[in-house]
Protein backbone atom coordinates (compact mmCIF):
# COMPACT_ATOMS: atom_id res chain seq x y z
CA UNK A 1 0.00 0.00 0.00
CA UNK A 2 2.83 2.38 0.82
CA UNK A 3 5.40 1.54 -1.78
CA UNK A 4 7.40 4.61 -1.71
CA UNK A 5 11.03 4.78 -0.60
CA UNK A 6 10.95 8.42 1.38
CA UNK A 7 15.46 8.45 1.58
CA UNK A 8 16.22 8.60 -1.87
CA UNK A 9 19.58 10.04 -2.86
CA UNK A 10 21.64 11.12 -6.27
CA UNK A 11 24.03 13.07 -7.21
CA UNK A 12 21.32 14.68 -9.55
CA UNK A 13 19.18 15.91 -6.60
CA UNK A 14 22.70 17.50 -4.93
CA UNK A 15 22.89 19.24 -8.46
CA UNK A 16 19.22 20.87 -8.07
CA UNK A 17 20.03 21.91 -4.82
CA UNK A 18 23.40 23.82 -5.70
CA UNK A 19 21.41 25.05 -9.28
CA UNK A 20 19.08 26.57 -6.46
CA UNK A 21 21.30 28.06 -4.24
CA UNK A 22 23.25 29.33 -7.20
CA UNK A 23 20.64 30.97 -9.61
CA UNK A 24 17.79 31.66 -7.73
CA UNK A 25 17.92 34.93 -5.67
CA UNK A 26 14.62 34.36 -3.72
CA UNK A 27 16.02 30.54 -2.40
CA UNK A 28 19.77 32.24 -2.17
CA UNK A 29 18.11 35.04 -0.34
CA UNK A 30 16.41 32.37 1.97
CA UNK A 31 19.45 30.11 2.48
CA UNK A 32 22.45 31.43 1.76
CA UNK A 33 24.63 29.93 4.22
CA UNK A 34 26.50 27.24 2.60
CA UNK A 35 24.83 24.03 2.08
CA UNK A 36 27.71 22.54 0.52
CA UNK A 37 29.26 22.31 3.90
CA UNK A 38 27.12 19.06 4.26
CA UNK A 39 27.15 18.45 0.72
CA UNK A 40 29.50 18.75 -1.71
CA UNK A 41 32.55 18.48 0.42
CA UNK A 42 31.28 15.00 2.17
CA UNK A 43 32.28 12.44 -0.95
CA UNK A 44 29.58 10.58 -1.80
CA UNK A 45 26.92 12.82 0.32
CA UNK A 46 23.47 13.55 -0.97
CA UNK A 47 20.37 14.27 -1.09
CA UNK A 48 17.43 12.76 0.21
CA UNK A 49 14.18 14.15 -1.70
CA UNK A 50 11.44 11.53 -0.51
CA UNK A 51 10.30 11.51 -4.28
CA UNK A 52 12.99 10.86 -6.87
CA UNK A 53 13.94 6.88 -7.06
CA UNK A 54 17.77 8.00 -8.00
CA UNK A 55 20.86 5.40 -7.40
CA UNK A 56 21.44 5.05 -3.70
CA UNK A 57 25.59 6.32 -3.18
CA UNK A 58 27.39 5.32 -0.16
CA UNK A 59 27.67 8.25 1.39
CA UNK A 60 25.49 10.40 3.97
CA UNK A 61 21.88 10.63 3.14
CA UNK A 62 19.84 13.80 3.56
CA UNK A 63 16.22 13.28 4.62
CA UNK A 64 14.16 16.96 3.15
CA UNK A 65 11.20 18.49 4.55
CA UNK A 66 11.47 21.08 1.84
CA UNK A 67 9.96 19.81 -1.66
CA UNK A 68 6.10 20.46 -2.77
CA UNK A 69 5.83 16.91 -3.93
CA UNK A 70 2.62 16.56 -1.43
CA UNK A 71 1.41 13.68 -2.30
CA UNK A 72 4.47 11.72 -3.19
CA UNK A 73 3.89 11.10 -6.82
CA UNK A 74 7.20 13.14 -8.49
CA UNK A 75 8.30 9.58 -8.18
CA UNK A 76 5.60 7.16 -8.96
CA UNK A 77 6.19 4.42 -11.11
CA UNK A 78 3.10 4.85 -12.80
CA UNK A 79 3.50 8.27 -13.93
CA UNK A 80 7.14 7.17 -14.79
CA UNK A 81 5.27 4.05 -16.89
CA UNK A 82 2.59 6.57 -18.44
CA UNK A 83 5.54 9.51 -19.35
CA UNK A 84 7.13 6.11 -21.17
CA UNK A 85 4.51 5.48 -22.97
CA UNK A 86 3.88 8.88 -24.03
CA UNK A 87 7.35 9.49 -25.09
CA UNK A 88 6.87 6.78 -27.95
CA UNK A 89 3.26 7.59 -29.13
CA UNK A 90 4.06 11.47 -29.46
CA UNK A 91 7.65 11.52 -29.11
CA UNK A 92 9.46 14.04 -26.74
CA UNK A 93 9.02 17.43 -27.75
CA UNK A 94 6.17 19.18 -29.13
CA UNK A 95 8.40 20.18 -31.82
CA UNK A 96 6.29 23.81 -31.63
CA UNK A 97 3.75 26.64 -29.93
CA UNK A 98 0.40 25.01 -28.67
CA UNK A 99 -1.28 27.63 -31.81
CA UNK A 100 0.74 26.39 -34.41
CA UNK A 101 1.84 22.50 -34.11
CA UNK A 102 2.49 21.71 -30.74
CA UNK A 103 -0.97 21.21 -29.28
CA UNK A 104 -1.22 17.41 -29.17
CA UNK A 105 -4.03 14.96 -28.50
CA UNK A 106 -2.47 14.23 -25.04
CA UNK A 107 -2.67 18.25 -24.97
CA UNK A 108 -6.52 18.33 -25.42
CA UNK A 109 -7.62 15.39 -23.77
CA UNK A 110 -5.55 16.66 -20.36
CA UNK A 111 -7.36 20.31 -20.63
CA UNK A 112 -10.42 18.23 -20.91
CA UNK A 113 -9.61 16.33 -18.30
CA UNK A 114 -8.62 19.01 -15.87
CA UNK A 115 -11.52 21.52 -16.23
CA UNK A 116 -14.04 18.35 -15.49
CA UNK A 117 -11.92 17.61 -12.25
CA UNK A 118 -12.17 21.15 -11.12
CA UNK A 119 -15.63 21.49 -11.85
CA UNK A 120 -15.35 24.48 -14.20
CA UNK A 121 -16.18 24.63 -18.23
CA UNK A 122 -12.71 24.88 -19.47
CA UNK A 123 -9.22 24.72 -18.81
CA UNK A 124 -5.96 25.90 -20.78
CA UNK A 125 -2.52 24.58 -20.34
CA UNK A 126 0.65 26.45 -19.48
CA UNK A 127 4.13 25.64 -19.55
CA UNK A 128 4.51 26.97 -16.11
CA UNK A 129 3.18 28.43 -13.07
CA UNK A 130 4.69 31.23 -13.29
CA UNK A 131 3.84 31.63 -17.01
CA UNK A 132 0.46 31.09 -16.20
CA UNK A 133 0.22 33.74 -13.71
CA UNK A 134 2.44 36.41 -16.08
CA UNK A 135 -0.85 34.92 -18.87
CA UNK A 136 -3.94 35.68 -16.58
CA UNK A 137 -2.63 39.35 -15.66
CA UNK A 138 -1.35 40.67 -18.63
CA UNK A 139 -4.24 39.21 -20.61
CA UNK A 140 -6.79 40.91 -18.07
CA UNK A 141 -5.31 44.09 -16.97
CA UNK A 142 -3.47 47.21 -18.55
CA UNK A 143 -2.88 50.68 -17.62
CA UNK A 144 -6.27 51.75 -17.32
CA UNK A 145 -6.78 49.05 -14.87
CA UNK A 146 -5.92 47.67 -11.43
CA UNK A 147 -4.62 45.04 -9.66
CA UNK A 148 -5.36 44.00 -5.80
CA UNK A 149 -2.99 41.79 -4.53
CA UNK A 150 -2.22 40.11 -0.38
CA UNK A 151 1.37 41.38 0.80
CA UNK A 152 2.23 37.70 1.15
CA UNK A 153 1.28 36.87 -3.03
CA UNK A 154 3.62 34.85 -4.90
CA UNK A 155 6.41 36.63 -6.59
CA UNK A 156 5.28 35.47 -10.22
CA UNK A 157 1.83 37.23 -9.41
CA UNK A 158 3.54 40.25 -8.30
CA UNK A 159 5.56 40.35 -11.43
CA UNK A 160 2.50 39.63 -13.42
CA UNK A 161 1.32 42.79 -12.07
CA UNK A 162 4.50 44.91 -12.47
CA UNK A 163 4.11 43.19 -16.03
CA UNK A 164 0.67 43.97 -16.46
CA UNK A 165 1.23 48.26 -16.09
CA UNK A 166 -1.99 48.16 -14.24
CA UNK A 167 -2.50 50.57 -10.99
CA UNK A 168 -0.81 47.75 -8.18
CA UNK A 169 -2.38 47.59 -4.79
CA UNK A 170 -1.16 45.68 -2.06
CA UNK A 171 -3.41 44.81 1.29
CA UNK A 172 -1.71 43.50 4.83
CA UNK A 173 -2.03 39.63 4.39
CA UNK A 174 -5.38 38.41 4.95
CA UNK A 175 -6.63 41.69 5.43
CA UNK A 176 -10.44 42.29 3.96
CA UNK A 177 -11.40 45.43 5.34
CA UNK A 178 -8.21 47.13 3.89
CA UNK A 179 -8.97 45.37 0.27
CA UNK A 180 -12.58 46.74 1.02
CA UNK A 181 -11.31 50.20 1.43
CA UNK A 182 -9.40 49.83 -1.63
CA UNK A 183 -11.67 48.74 -3.93
CA UNK A 184 -14.24 51.01 -3.16
CA UNK A 185 -11.77 53.93 -3.65
CA UNK A 186 -11.06 52.47 -6.93
CA UNK A 187 -12.28 53.87 -10.53
CA UNK A 188 -10.66 51.30 -12.58
CA UNK A 189 -12.32 50.04 -15.83
CA UNK A 190 -11.26 46.34 -14.51
CA UNK A 191 -10.58 45.21 -11.26
CA UNK A 192 -8.47 41.87 -10.68
CA UNK A 193 -8.56 40.41 -6.91
CA UNK A 194 -5.03 38.38 -7.14
CA UNK A 195 -4.27 35.68 -4.72
CA UNK A 196 -2.26 32.67 -3.39
CA UNK A 197 -5.41 30.17 -2.26
CA UNK A 198 -2.69 28.71 0.15
CA UNK A 199 -0.19 31.11 0.72
CA UNK A 200 3.67 29.44 0.09
CA UNK A 201 5.42 30.88 3.38
CA UNK A 202 2.91 30.80 5.88
CA UNK A 203 0.94 27.66 4.78
CA UNK A 204 -2.47 29.81 5.24
CA UNK A 205 -5.49 29.20 2.87
CA UNK A 206 -7.06 32.31 1.75
CA UNK A 207 -10.49 33.30 3.01
CA UNK A 208 -11.58 33.11 -0.85
CA UNK A 209 -15.71 32.99 -0.07
CA UNK A 210 -15.56 36.05 1.60
CA UNK A 211 -12.96 37.46 -1.10
CA UNK A 212 -15.40 36.29 -3.63
CA UNK A 213 -18.04 38.28 -1.95
CA UNK A 214 -16.16 41.37 -1.70
CA UNK A 215 -15.45 41.10 -6.04
CA UNK A 216 -19.01 40.53 -6.43
CA UNK A 217 -20.08 43.86 -4.45
CA UNK A 218 -17.39 45.79 -6.51
CA UNK A 219 -17.66 44.12 -10.02
CA UNK A 220 -13.82 42.43 -9.67
CA UNK A 221 -12.22 39.20 -11.49
CA UNK A 222 -10.83 36.96 -8.51
CA UNK A 223 -7.99 35.02 -9.88
CA UNK A 224 -6.52 32.44 -7.22
CA UNK A 225 -3.20 30.65 -7.47
CA UNK A 226 -3.79 27.70 -5.83
CA UNK A 227 -0.25 25.85 -6.64
CA UNK A 228 -0.01 24.76 -3.18
CA UNK A 229 -4.07 23.25 -2.26
CA UNK A 230 -4.30 21.57 -6.27
CA UNK A 231 -4.21 17.92 -5.50
CA UNK A 232 -4.28 18.52 -2.14
CA UNK A 233 -7.47 19.58 -0.33
CA UNK A 234 -10.86 19.27 -1.21
CA UNK A 235 -12.19 15.41 -0.78
CA UNK A 236 -10.97 14.24 -4.23
CA UNK A 237 -8.04 16.94 -4.04
CA UNK A 238 -9.20 19.09 -6.65
CA UNK A 239 -8.14 22.11 -4.76
CA UNK A 240 -9.32 25.42 -3.14
CA UNK A 241 -12.99 25.55 -4.68
CA UNK A 242 -13.90 22.19 -3.50
CA UNK A 243 -12.34 22.37 -0.40
CA UNK A 244 -15.08 25.96 0.15
CA UNK A 245 -17.91 24.17 -1.58
CA UNK A 246 -17.98 27.45 -4.04
CA UNK A 247 -17.93 27.80 -7.65
CA UNK A 248 -18.50 31.67 -9.41
CA UNK A 249 -18.14 32.91 -12.78
CA UNK A 250 -15.62 35.65 -11.77
CA UNK A 251 -13.07 33.41 -11.00
CA UNK A 252 -9.63 32.25 -12.77
CA UNK A 253 -8.29 29.30 -11.32
CA UNK A 254 -4.69 28.78 -12.07
CA UNK A 255 -2.52 25.39 -10.58
CA UNK A 256 0.79 23.94 -11.20
CA UNK A 257 1.34 20.73 -11.77
CA UNK A 258 4.70 20.40 -10.98
CA UNK A 259 3.83 20.35 -7.11
CA UNK A 260 0.82 17.73 -5.66
CA UNK A 261 0.53 16.26 -9.45
CA UNK A 262 4.32 15.17 -9.45
CA UNK A 263 4.75 16.27 -13.08
CA UNK A 264 5.47 19.77 -14.55
CA UNK A 265 3.32 22.43 -16.41
CA UNK A 266 0.20 24.26 -15.22
CA UNK A 267 -3.43 25.58 -15.86
CA UNK A 268 -5.82 27.94 -16.19
CA UNK A 269 -9.70 26.90 -15.60
CA UNK A 270 -12.43 29.29 -15.94
CA UNK A 271 -15.50 30.20 -17.67
CA UNK A 272 -15.15 29.57 -21.99
CA UNK A 273 -14.80 33.27 -22.92
CA UNK A 274 -12.26 33.89 -20.41
CA UNK A 275 -10.11 30.93 -21.59
CA UNK A 276 -10.62 32.09 -25.24
CA UNK A 277 -9.27 35.36 -24.58
CA UNK A 278 -6.33 33.67 -23.05
CA UNK A 279 -5.80 31.56 -26.30
CA UNK A 280 -5.66 34.53 -27.42
CA UNK A 281 -3.92 37.03 -25.43
CA UNK A 282 -1.66 35.64 -22.93
CA UNK A 283 1.40 35.83 -24.07
CA UNK A 284 3.17 33.17 -22.22
CA UNK A 285 0.63 31.23 -23.81
CA UNK A 286 0.93 32.19 -27.50
CA UNK A 287 4.50 32.35 -27.49
CA UNK A 288 6.26 29.29 -26.41
CA UNK A 289 6.94 26.10 -27.12
CA UNK A 290 4.26 23.38 -25.99
CA UNK A 291 4.88 21.56 -22.82
CA UNK A 292 6.44 18.11 -24.16
CA UNK A 293 3.28 15.59 -24.96
CA UNK A 294 4.84 13.02 -22.90
CA UNK A 295 3.94 15.29 -19.56
CA UNK A 296 0.46 15.89 -20.39
CA UNK A 297 0.04 11.80 -21.39
CA UNK A 298 1.40 11.66 -17.28
CA UNK A 299 -0.52 14.32 -16.23
CA UNK A 300 -3.23 12.29 -17.36
CA UNK A 301 -2.42 9.34 -14.96
CA UNK A 302 -1.63 11.60 -11.95
CA UNK A 303 -4.82 13.06 -12.64
CA UNK A 304 -6.38 9.80 -11.73
CA UNK A 305 -4.37 8.64 -8.99
CA UNK A 306 -4.85 12.10 -7.40
CA UNK A 307 -8.43 11.47 -6.83
CA UNK A 308 -8.53 7.87 -6.70
CA UNK A 309 -5.77 7.56 -3.61
CA UNK A 310 -7.30 9.14 -1.09
CA UNK A 311 -5.58 7.53 1.43
CA UNK A 312 -2.33 10.17 0.40
CA UNK A 313 -3.96 12.97 1.77
CA UNK A 314 -5.61 11.08 4.74
CA UNK A 315 -1.63 10.12 5.56
CA UNK A 316 -1.10 13.80 4.75
CA UNK A 317 -3.20 15.27 7.39
CA UNK A 318 -2.02 12.66 9.77
CA UNK A 319 1.46 13.55 9.33
CA UNK A 320 0.69 17.12 9.95
CA UNK A 321 -1.29 16.57 12.95
CA UNK A 322 1.65 14.71 14.58
CA UNK A 323 4.37 17.42 13.77
CA UNK A 324 1.34 19.88 15.55
CA UNK A 325 0.48 17.54 18.21
CA UNK A 326 4.91 16.88 18.99
CA UNK A 327 6.47 20.24 18.43
CA UNK A 328 3.74 21.47 21.02
CA UNK A 329 6.52 21.39 23.64
CA UNK A 330 8.93 23.64 21.83
CA UNK A 331 9.46 26.97 22.75
CA UNK A 332 9.51 27.77 18.66
CA UNK A 333 6.03 27.67 17.50
CA UNK A 334 4.27 26.60 13.95
CA UNK A 335 2.13 29.20 12.66
CA UNK A 336 -1.42 28.28 12.60
CA UNK A 337 -1.38 26.17 9.08
CA UNK A 338 -3.75 23.54 7.64
CA UNK A 339 -1.69 22.51 4.62
CA UNK A 340 1.60 20.42 4.40
CA UNK A 341 3.47 23.92 4.62
CA UNK A 342 3.99 23.85 8.18
CA UNK A 343 6.43 27.16 9.43
CA UNK A 344 7.94 26.74 12.46
CA UNK A 345 8.80 30.31 13.50
CA UNK A 346 12.15 30.80 15.29
CA UNK A 347 12.65 34.29 15.44
CA UNK A 348 16.39 35.72 14.73
CA UNK A 349 17.87 35.23 11.40
CA UNK A 350 21.02 33.78 13.15
CA UNK A 351 19.26 31.18 15.51
CA UNK A 352 17.26 29.90 12.35
CA UNK A 353 20.12 29.44 10.33
CA UNK A 354 21.63 27.65 12.84
CA UNK A 355 18.66 25.50 13.66
CA UNK A 356 18.54 24.76 10.29
CA UNK A 357 22.43 23.78 9.77
CA UNK A 358 22.04 21.57 12.83
CA UNK A 359 19.61 19.67 11.23
CA UNK A 360 21.41 19.43 8.08
CA UNK A 361 24.38 17.91 10.46
CA UNK A 362 21.58 15.55 11.43
CA UNK A 363 20.97 14.57 7.83
CA UNK A 364 17.35 16.73 7.59
CA UNK A 365 17.14 19.57 5.51
CA UNK A 366 14.94 22.17 6.06
CA UNK A 367 15.63 25.75 4.74
CA UNK A 368 15.79 28.94 6.65
CA UNK A 369 13.25 31.31 5.66
CA UNK A 370 14.47 35.53 6.27
CA UNK A 371 13.56 38.67 5.70
CA UNK A 372 12.83 39.93 3.95
CA UNK A 373 11.35 36.93 2.21
CA UNK A 374 9.16 36.91 5.38
CA UNK A 375 8.36 40.02 7.98
CA UNK A 376 11.21 40.88 10.24
CA UNK A 377 12.12 39.24 13.62
CA UNK A 378 9.70 36.02 12.22
CA UNK A 379 12.85 34.31 10.42
CA UNK A 380 11.40 30.46 10.21
CA UNK A 381 12.08 26.93 9.05
CA UNK A 382 9.40 26.24 6.14
CA UNK A 383 8.94 22.50 7.23
CA UNK A 384 6.91 20.88 4.21
CA UNK A 385 5.08 17.53 4.35
CA UNK A 386 4.45 15.19 1.68
CA UNK A 387 2.60 11.69 1.15
CA UNK A 388 6.36 10.61 0.65
CA UNK A 389 7.15 10.70 4.32
CA UNK A 390 5.86 8.05 6.85
CA UNK A 391 5.14 8.86 10.59
CA UNK A 392 8.78 8.17 11.48
CA UNK A 393 10.59 10.53 9.37
CA UNK A 394 8.27 13.13 11.45
CA UNK A 395 9.15 11.75 14.98
CA UNK A 396 13.12 12.03 13.51
CA UNK A 397 12.22 15.99 12.63
CA UNK A 398 11.09 16.79 16.19
CA UNK A 399 13.29 14.24 17.77
CA UNK A 400 16.24 16.59 16.14
CA UNK A 401 14.71 19.93 17.26
CA UNK A 402 14.37 18.94 20.35
CA UNK A 403 17.62 18.25 20.67
CA UNK A 404 19.11 21.21 19.06
CA UNK A 405 16.71 23.77 20.98
CA UNK A 406 17.98 21.68 24.32
CA UNK A 407 21.56 22.51 23.73
CA UNK A 408 20.74 26.39 22.49
N1 LIG B 1 2.58 30.22 -7.61
C1 LIG B 1 2.97 29.81 -6.41
C2 LIG B 1 2.16 30.15 -5.20
C3 LIG B 1 4.14 29.04 -6.29
O1 LIG B 1 4.56 28.64 -5.09
C4 LIG B 1 4.86 28.73 -7.46
C5 LIG B 1 6.11 27.86 -7.43
N2 LIG B 1 6.92 28.00 -6.35
C6 LIG B 1 4.42 29.21 -8.68
C7 LIG B 1 3.26 29.94 -8.73
C8 LIG B 1 5.18 28.95 -9.96
O2 LIG B 1 4.90 27.67 -10.44
P1 LIG B 1 5.93 26.94 -11.42
O3 LIG B 1 6.97 26.36 -10.54
O4 LIG B 1 5.11 25.92 -12.14
O5 LIG B 1 6.46 28.00 -12.34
Amino acid sequence: MFPIDLTITGVENLRAWEALLVYDPQVLEIIDYDVSLFLGKTPGSSVLNGSHPLPDTDGRQFLAFCSNDYLGLAGDARLAAAAREGAERYGVGAGASHLILGHATAHHALEAALAQFVSLPRALLFSTGYMANLGIVTALAGREDAVFADKLNHASLNDAVLLSRAAFKRYAHGDLAALEKLLAASAARRKLVVTDAVFSMDGDIAPVPALLRLCERYDAWLVLDDAHGFGVLGATGAGVLQHYGIASERIVYMATLGKAAGVFGAFVAGESDLIEMLVQRARPYIYTTAMPPLLAHALLASLEIIAAETWRRELLAQLIARLKRDVAGLRWRLLPSDTAIQPLVIGANDEAVRVSEQLARRGLLVPAIRPPTVPPGSARLRISLSAAHREQDVAQLVGALLEIEKKS
